[in-house]
């Protein structure tokens, strides 16, 4: 019996053993293609030289010195080329050791900076139903995810929640679509005056695309637009959490851009180390750095590991690979393909709906018929089903379905991926589709 604690005790998981590039295999010597990425997280794809080597030489050197103590050399560039990446003004960085770290500190940082501002009221944070921010208490508070809050309710924090930017299974979505981002956006501004407006939000914190909690929910454009001049509006502090949709994944460095707007807090993790060390930033903007520069200053802030030289170098080793090899590049080509394959599955499948995504962050849900929206009865467990059938298939996809529906499904392979290995992708996607076919017409006659 395992000592290992996982998320589910009763599986018989298997253990891998090497990954290269977008393949993974397992002790028993089965071939998986990851197409998701782990958990969106294996973005220059698995086994990579370069990064082994930049990993040997910093640790050779010094892979840890408190960040109270010291700073260092790969911390300090590697903060320099994030904020060089980051849209506008967000300037500063805060190493931390994950994405649920992230929510943390953004959480702290916001409600400090309106503490040194005289604005001590300010302490609620406005997030969507389906999201997710993170498991710790606070990231956990803001996350609209019912099966991850699990029974800790009573310990969270009741702050609001708005709707997702959910075109497929919104009363917007059919409008055309230069309307469809002012329409969506408006429950913020709602929600924002309901829970006290100026004096009492301190931020609202949103994905630019959902991705764990959805399926790659993309929102109308003007959206994000509409959203930043609401939080201006009420005086309310813009977080992003790019924990999966920065580094690249959605095709540019940060998906923020997209509207050239620039959230006050920049969250991102996974990519930013590509899954070779725990690692997550939180990028602010200059105006906020200076509130606390002026005010109390950063302490106490900050875990062990926070920035530590092994780690930063590890993540400057990635991010010369991206650029060396122009992986935003391939990521432009494959999405075209991705897009495509995906639409031709959707063509031949008829429960599969709303293929929806950008770059390399893909997802569908599934319906009982295609000119329907009805999902899969909730205890057939569409996601969990065809994760598992994908998962005989070799192929690894992320389950995105969430209470109620259950029902989506991310495809997220590493961003490195070829043409050729798209195509096994797909095709074996193909062959677990048939299987879920079968299992939904079954389940429609039942
Ligand atoms: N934010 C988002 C958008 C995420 O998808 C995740 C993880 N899936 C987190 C935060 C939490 O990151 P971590 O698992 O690294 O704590």
């Amino acid at each position: 019996m395992s000592a290992l604690l996982k998320n589910d005790l009763a599986k018989p998981y298997q253990t891998v053993a090497r990954g290269k590039g977008v393949w993974l295999w397992d002790t028993e010597g089965r071939d998986y293609i990851d197409g998701s990425s782990g958990a969106m997280t294996a973005n220059i794809g698995h086994g990579v030289e370069e990064i082994a080597d930049a990993m040997a030489a910093q640790a050779r050197e010094v892979a840890f010195a408190f960040t109270a103590q010291f700073t260092n050399a790969p911390a300090e560039e590697l903060a320099r080329r994030l904020t060089a990446l980051a849209p506008g003004d967000l300037d500063h960085v805060f190493f931390v050791n994950s994405g649920s770290e992230a929510s943390e500190h953004a959480m702290r940082l916001a409600l400090q900076v309106w503490r040194e501002r005289g604005r001590p009221g300010k302490t609620r944070f406005i997030s969507r139903q389906r999201s997710y921010h993170g498991m710790t208490m606070g990231a956990l508070s803001m996350s609209g995810h019912d099966g991850r809050r699990g029974d800790f309710g009573d310990y969270l924090h009741a702050f609001p929640e708005v709707p997702p930017a959910y075109a497929f299974r919104s009363d917007w979505g059919d409008l055309p679509e230069e309307e469809q981002g002012a329409v969506a956006v408006a429950e913020w501004e709602t929600a924002i005056l309901a829970a006290g407006g100026a004096d009492k939000v301190a931020a609202v914190i949103a994905e630019p695309i959902v991705g764990a909690a959805g399926g790659a929910l993309v929102p109308p454009p003007g959206y994000f637009t509409a959203l930043r001049e609401i939080c201006d509006r009420h005086d309310v502090l813009l977080i992003a959490d790019e924990v999966i949709t920065g580094m690249g994944r959605t095709g540019s460095w940060f998906a923020s851009g997209f509207e050239g707007i620039v959230p006050d807090i920049l969250n991102t993790a996974k990519g930013l180390s590509a899954g070779y060390t725990p690692m997550g930033a939180v990028i602010l903007r200059a105006p906020l750095v200076e509130t606390i520069r002026q005010g109390s200053g950063l302490a106490p802030y900050g875990h062990t590991f926070s920035g530590n030289p092994l780690s930063a170098a590890i993540c400057l080793a990635v991010l010369d690979y991206m650029e060396t090899h122009d992986v935003l590049g391939n990521v432009a080509a494959r999405a075209a393909e991705m897009e495509a394959g995906l639409k031709a599955l959707q063509q031949r499948y008829a429960h599969v709906a709303d293929v929806r995504g950008r770059g390399l962050l893909w997802g569908f849900e599934f319906v009982m018929d295609r000119q329907g929206k009805t999902p899969p009865p909730a205890e057939f467990n569409a996601t969990g089903t065809f994760v598992d059938l994908c998962w005989e298939e070799g192929l690894v996809v992320y389950p995105a379905g969430i209470k109620p529906l259950n029902n989506a499904c991310l495809i997220s392979p590493p961003l490195v991926i070829t043409a050729d290995e798209l195509t096994e992708l797909l095709t074996r996607m193909d062959r677990a589709l048939a299987k879920m076919e079968t299992r939904l017409l079954a389940l429609g006659q039942g």
